[in-house]
């Protein structure tokens, strides 16, 4: 015989642990279903074990800068990895079981299984038959690896999180968060970097002097950049991976080759066509603005609907829905615009809104930037002086911030207010009469003319 809940609920990740304990506080039976850890991709291989290593890249970055503070700093700081690591995977391990209690202490069931979709309305989660009339698909997303010659021979970003050792020399390939982010993480902790990327630029969405001002922190860092980098045939070599592009151009050897090209919906074997779940050309589960599928009372949030594949969007669609479904709220759901994101490169870079390019070919002379180029103070004693680049994108008479850039130290802290203010429609006026608070960076953004 079958269990029978209100919501079933396929993944424990953000998306799926947020809208599970939503749905339980309105009083809904509720499962979550997971075959791995709890908190998903964002919590053991992305975004919180990430920033761990993105704080220790800043920690050595600031030794530089330290000495010209006046401390005094042995030549050769050394830094222990595996100290690192264990210390980063018991934090980890501690959000698991947070994450775990969290559900108890809500009532929810968590079924540590595999899970499929019999029907729509039918899940298989290990041994056991779990019925439901309202069931969410959150299984996330995978990283992608292409089909070139000898490509399994690169690590992704899974496997950099296994890495018991720094390697010497690494070769990222991709060009968006994680190939920025994690180029610049091996760099700061003393591996010998290389970034191959397909076109010109990295970060292709953000706007185009935030990925200027990208390029050139990296280089300045230490970090090879080699653009153009067409479809790398990899080969094991005595000394290493090596690498032939498509202009038969060779580079290497490297220890480690990351592959950062992007991640890929994890849809495989749980039931989708059983249960007539459509998904679209690239494999995303279809929703509409009500994370809504084809399928009555089958939801689908986060990765796998391959909209902004951010853990706080996924968040916030889950509870949304939880909201709608379960607390009585009609019509409430996700707004997509004005998602504000932030890179955790060195320094990080954020962004908010429309890019000049897009609100050029949107609005065209409608069109006003605002934009400023700057050493930090804190940066004024040092010899290492990262550029501090700000933007912003008003439209109309009435000037209304559509976007908001900032690449520099600090970025990643400064952003959310802002942020905060695009979506309120606030005015280059409203930012004007707010008074500046001296010495910041952030300041610059009040005081732009
Ligand atoms: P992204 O989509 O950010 O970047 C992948 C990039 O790789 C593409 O933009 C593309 O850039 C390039 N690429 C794609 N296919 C190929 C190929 N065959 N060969 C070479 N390059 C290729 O994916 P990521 O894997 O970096 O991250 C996945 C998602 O996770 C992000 O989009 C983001 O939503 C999220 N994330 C968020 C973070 C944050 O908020 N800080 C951190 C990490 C991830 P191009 O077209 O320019 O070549």
């Amino acid at each position: 015989m079958a269990d029978s809940y209100d919501f079933l609920v396929l993944g424990g990740g953000s998306g799926g642990l947020a809208c599970a304990q939503r749905a339980a506080e309105y009083g809904a039976r509720t499962a979550v279903i997971e075959r791995a850890r709890l908190g998903g991709t964002c919590v053991n291989v992305g975004c919180v074990p990430k920033k761990v290593m993105f704080n220790a890249a800043g920690l050595a970055h600031s030794f530089h800068d330290a000495r010209e503070y006046g401390f005094k700093l042995p030549e050769n700081i050394e830094h222990g990895w595996q100290h690192l690591k264990q210390n980063r995977d018991a934090y980890i391990k501690r959000l698991n079981g947070i994450y775990a209690r969290n559900l108890s202490n809500k009532s929810v069931d968590y079924i540590a299984a595999e899970a499929s979709l019999a029907d729509a309305h039918t899940v298989i989660a290990g041994e056991q038959r779990l019925t439901a009339p309202h069931v969410l698909i959150a299984t996330g997303g995978e990283p992608l690896v292409p089909d070139l010659e000898g490509a399994d021979l690169g690590i992704t970003s899974d496997g950099f999180f296994e890495l018991d050792e720094l390697p010497g020399r690494v070769a990222v390939a991709g060009g968006g968060y994680i190939a920025v982010e994690l180029a610049g993480v091996l760099r700061a902790l003393g591996a010998q970097v290389t970034l191959f990327y397909r076109y010109e630029s990295v970060l292709r969405n953000f706007d185009a002097t935030m990925q200027q001002g990208v390029l050139e922190a990296m280089a300045n860092d230490g970090i090879e950049l080699r653009p153009n980098s067409l479809q790398p045939r990899l080969r094991r070599t005595d000394a290493g991976i090596s690498a032939t592009l498509a202009d038969d151009s060779e580079h290497g050897p490297f220890d480690q080759w990351l592959w950062a090209i992007g991640r890929r919906p994890l849809t495989s074997g749980i039931g989708l066509e059983a249960a007539g779940v459509e998904v679209d050309d690239q494999g995303f589960v279809t929703t509409d603005k009500f994370q809504q599928t084809n399928v009555e009372g089958v939801y689908a949030v986060g990765d796998i609907t391959g909209r902004d594949a951010l853990t706080p969007v996924a968040i916030a669609a889950g509870r949304r829905l939880a909201d709608r479904v379960f607390g009585g709220m009609e019509g409430r759901h996700l707004d997509y615009r004005n998602i504000a994101s932030v890179v955790f490169s060195h320094p990080p870079v954020g962004t908010c809104g429309l890019t000049e390019a897009e609100a050029r070919e949107q609005h065209g002379d409608a069109v006003r930037i605002y934009q400023s180029e700057f050493v930090s103070l804190f940066n004024g004693v040092t010899t290492h002086k990262p550029k501090t680049r700000m933007k912003l994108v008003t439209i109309g008479e009435e000037e209304r911030v559509a976007g908001v850039h900032i690449h520099g130290p600090g970025a990643d802290e400064m952003l959310q207010g802002f942020a905060v203010a695009i979506k309120m429609g606030a005015c280059k006026r409203d930012f004007d009469d707010t008074v500046a608070i001296h010495p910041t960076s952030a300041e610059e953004l009040v005081t732009m003319r």
